[in-house]
């Protein structure tokens, strides 16, 4: 009989296996995916830690298990599948929204992978994508900020937050900032006007004192329970309250009518509405890196923490300690 050699790769990744606290963040071997028509397999070189990955460990966010964690990243396209010509091997690219990045290797689709310019190094743009391109589509779409307005930013020294401040400042807005005290300087640095300790001071009468009892045209809230009920009396005539996120817990019920008092617009928008088309992607991740590679827009890397000890990224993350991105290296 005759031997038929089988060659399998195999990889480091985190892998869940059931939801829970930091230890079900396992290191372990896999098989190396390979990529199907219209999909790439890209070497990892350097991953984006979100928030959103610890509502996917924890079970908040619903995941089919098991799963390996992460939706950002950057790296090297090691090979194509069938079908590819926006991506070729050897290419330096980033992506978001495409789940597995916890892994020395992903499989993506081909049209969710940027190329990088020559500027921008792979750390940097592991950094940029996600939370660079929700700032762009908070500033510019969700509610396109105007030259002489007044705009609110929670968690103004978090990675979305300074980013959205600073590019609601490239705008000509007048900006609001909240954060903890030990973030305000941050909050500062990235250009807020004034800045609120949120966790002591009452950011809804210093707003309305300060705009003198107009309120913002945009409130972006990313903290959710502890915040939601103040940041819509922020809120000026036919404003935005973009509820993005929840870091505090999710806001409770309520009575959609409070929107009557200034006709505001309340909207709960992801990433993934605002990247729906190839061009679209491209637009934003564009504007970003262009950006960070000129300089107009600053971007802070927290710390960077070896992928297997994946545990003590969401740690930090969880402690309200980083300010800036949190990069896991394989
Ligand atoms: P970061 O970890 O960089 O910043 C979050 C900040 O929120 C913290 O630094 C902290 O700042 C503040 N915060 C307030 N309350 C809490 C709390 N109870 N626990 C922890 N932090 C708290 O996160 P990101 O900037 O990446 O993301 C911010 C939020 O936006 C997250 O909820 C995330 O899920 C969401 N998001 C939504 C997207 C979308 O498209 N809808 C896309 C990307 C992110 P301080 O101590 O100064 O208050």
């Amino acid at each position: 009989m005759a031997i038929r050699w089988v060659y399998v790769t195999h990889m480091k990744a985190i892998l869940v296996s059931q939801t829970g606290g930091r230890e079900v963040l396992q290191y372990v071997d896999l098989d190396t995916p390979k990529p199907g028509a219209g999909e790439a397999l890209v070497r990892i070189e350097a991953i984006g830690v979100n928030f959103i990955d610890v509502y996917h460990r924890t079970g908040l966010y619903k995941m089919p298990l098991p799963f390996t964690p992460g939706s950002e990243a950057a790296g090297v396209v090691e090979e194509i599948g069938a079908g590819v010509d926006s991506v070729k091997k050897g290419d330096r690219v980033a992506y978001a929204m495409v789940r597995g990045a916890y892994a020395e290797y992903a499989v993506a689709p081909a049209d969710k992978l940027v190329p990088l310019p020559e500027a921008i190094d792979v750390k940097t743009a592991a950094a940029a994508m996600l939370q660079g391109m929700t700032a762009h589509y908070l500033s510019m779409s969700v509610h396109r900020v105007k030259s002489g307005e007044s705009v609110l930013v929670h968690a103004a020294a978090g990675g979305v937050g300074a980013l959205l401040v600073q590019m609601a400042k490239m705008r000509g807005a007048r900006v609001f900032g909240t954060a903890s005290a030990k973030h305000l300087d941050i909050a500062r640095e990235a250009g807020c006007d004034v800045v609120i300790d949120y966790t002591k001071d009452d950011f809804e009468s210093i707003v309305m004192a300060e705009t003198g009892g107009k309120g913002c045209a945009a409130v972006y809230d990313s903290v959710g329970k502890t915040t939601f009920d103040k940041s819509l009396e922020c809120c000026g005539l036919r404003a935005t309250l973009a509820l993005f996120g929840q870091s505090s817990g999710t806001v409770p019920p309520f009575e959609p009518g409070r929107l009557a008092k200034n006709g505001v617009f309340l909207t709960r928008p992801s990433l993934v509405h605002y990247t729906d088309t190839r061009k679209e992607l491209l637009w934003r991740a564009g504007d970003v890196l262009d950006w960070i590679g000129s300089g107009t827009l600053k971007l802070r890397i927290d710390r960077e923490v070896p992928l297997r000890d994946a545990a003590e990224a969401h740690r930090a993350l969880e402690a309200r300690e980083t300010t800036g991105k949190v990069l896991l290296i394989p």
